[in-house]
């Protein structure tokens, strides 16, 4: 293992070849894969302009037809017998055209960007750098998944053996894969859901999250345009009780899920409750995210990245910052800091391109943030509550706690709670992180090689950063999952994650 000490001496390496050499052994599809990199700076001023009329118009034409229907139960029956019909022909296409056609789908994105920027801010409430960078990270998956998938699935693997006998263990998919996701990715998570299980030769219904059809089903488009066989797609919309329905037919092949925790149980639950063959389940869910500051971290760069990590994207994030503790030595300052640079971020329309907190998803989401905030007021101490504009708007809010254990579940929002430590009880600080049974990311600024060494160590989180943000994470560069509470694994956009889609087969012949 390499060993951490190491890590943080050796300079940023640049996305190549040369990142192959320091994961020998994983598959990492770096020659024919390449994460984009882009933000608002990159959008033309007459782009935007554009832009915010196309949002518009989407807008208008929400208000005009808002409904977009439920799929009945019938329907939802007759998806999945046309999709096991559709999967083995899907499944019989060689990889390098699953491959293709979904290298097709991430042009077609990068065609259409315009039109998917302005579908994520109006109806995901995304501002223009959320909404960019959540477009970059659809083609991404799309370009990863097939790169990575060409060489998984390619060729079978020859093991070795006997003379006289050839072994060969081949991955294939393993039939109608059902992929249920969250609005908060509306086009990312939901199409690295379906083109994992895509290239990996299963058939998928996918049920997106109903906050966000739209989005979904102009997706579902284009990967039908792309090439992807309307047999081998399918889109289901409706609420959680059309997810129970797909999850609980008999003839699902596996399920793919992001969402809460909480879902993610009864998903299982009723799986393990089915008659027939045993059904597997990836799934990635919340987390009470906690970043740890010491005494020697900089006070700037923490300020600026605890910004970032509670406050952008409204805090919807299931990576975003919850929980901040701070070295009591330092903390008044670092609290003072972070609350100045929290109180000038531009909140309000998502269309203005300067915005750089938009509306929270729905009333409803609005309704239990502004509860925990009034629980909050009375509990703890209040170090910044910001003024918010008129509609589904939360402004940055920080509380300080006096122990972790006051925030017990994860709050979706952009509000940030701080725990004071001291020195010598950072053991504590580390005990009550874990204490929160979730393990999805963490953050670590420090200059002590030795604290960030023994908090890595100590702790069993799925994506850590140190002496940056921590969200964000970029396909084939930080594959993102989480253990625990936080999910199953594996880690979408990463090495592993088809062979998890996949069923496996050894062939031996007697030659
Ligand atoms: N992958 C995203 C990130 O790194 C978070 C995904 C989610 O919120 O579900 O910020």
């Amino acid at each position: 293992r390499v060993s951490i000490v190491d890590l943080l001496r050796r300079p940023a390496e640049i996305i190549g070849a040369d990142n192959n050499a320091a994961h020998s052994g994983i598959p990492l599809p770096v020659d024919l894969y390449r994460p984009q990199r882009e933000n608002s700076h990159g959008v033309e001023l007459g782009e935007r302009k554009a832009l915010q009329t196309l949002t518009s118009a989407i807008a208008a034409e929400r208000k005009a037809s808002p409904a977009i229907n439920t799929s009945t139960a019938e329907q939802t029956n007759a998806v999945i017998t046309a999709a096991q019909r559709g999967f083995k022909a899907w499944n019989g296409t060689p990889a390098a055209q699953r491959a293709a056609i979904l290298d097709k789908a991430a042009d077609l994105l990068e065609q259409r960007r315009a039109h998917f920027l302005a579908l994520l801010q109006s109806e995901g409430g995304k501002t223009l750098d959320d909404a960019l960078s959540e477009v970059r990270e659809a083609i991404d998956f799309c370009r990863y998944y097939a790169a990575l998938g060409q060489q998984l699935f390619g060729k079978g693997e020859t093991m070795p053996g006997p003379t006289g006998e050839s072994n060969v263990l081949e991955l294939r998919g393993r039939g109608a894969f059902v992929a249920i996701s969250p609005w908060n990715f509306p086009l990312a998570i939901f199409l690295g859901q379906i083109t994992a299980a895509l290239m990996a030769g299963n058939a998928v219904i996918a049920k997106p999250a109903e906050l966000t059809p739209r989005i979904a089903a102009e997706a579902i488009v284009l990967l039908h345009q792309a090439g992807v066989p309307e047999t081998a797609l399918h889109l289901v919309q409706g609420d959680g009780a059309v997810g129970a329905a797909l999850v609980s037919h008999p003839a699902i092949a596996g399920v793919v899920f992001t969402g809460s925790t909480e879902v993610a149980r009864s998903i299982h639950r009723t799986l393990a409750a089915k008659d027939g063959p045993i059904v597997p389940l990836i799934a990635e869910t919340g987390g009470i995210n906690a970043m740890v500051v010491d005494a020697t971290a900089l006070p700037e760069q923490v300020a600026d990245d605890v910004v970032t990590s509670a406050f952008r994207s409204a805090g919807q994030r299931c990576s975003a910052l919850r929980l901040l503790f701070v070295q009591d030595d330092v903390a008044d300052r670092m609290i003072e800091m972070i609350a100045g640079a929290a109180r000038e971020l531009k909140i309000g329309d998502p269309s203005e391109p300067s915005t750089q907190i938009g509306p929270v998803i729905d009333a409803e989401a609005k309704q239990r943030l502004d509860a925990h905030i009034a629980r909050m007021k009375q509990e703890a101490r209040v170090h910044l509550a910001a003024e918010a504009p008129a509609g589904n708007f939360v402004a940055p809010h920080i509380f300080e706690l006096s122990a972790a254990s006051q925030l017990t579940e994860e709050v979706f929002g952009p509000i940030l709670h701080v725990v004071r430590y001291r020195a010598e009880r950072l053991g504590d600080v580390l005990a009550a992180i874990e204490a929160t049974g979730f393990g999805l990311t963490l953050g670590i600024h420090s200059r002590i090689d030795d604290t960030i060494e023994h908090v890595i160590d100590r702790l069993q989180v799925g994506n850590i950063y140190v002496n940056r943000n921590m969200i964000g994470a970029v396909v084939g560069v930080q594959p993102f999952g989480g253990s625990g509470l936080s999910g199953t694994g594996p880690k979408a956009g990463g090495p592993h994650y088809l062979t998890r889609f996949a069923t496996e087969q050894t062939i031996t012949i007697n030659t």
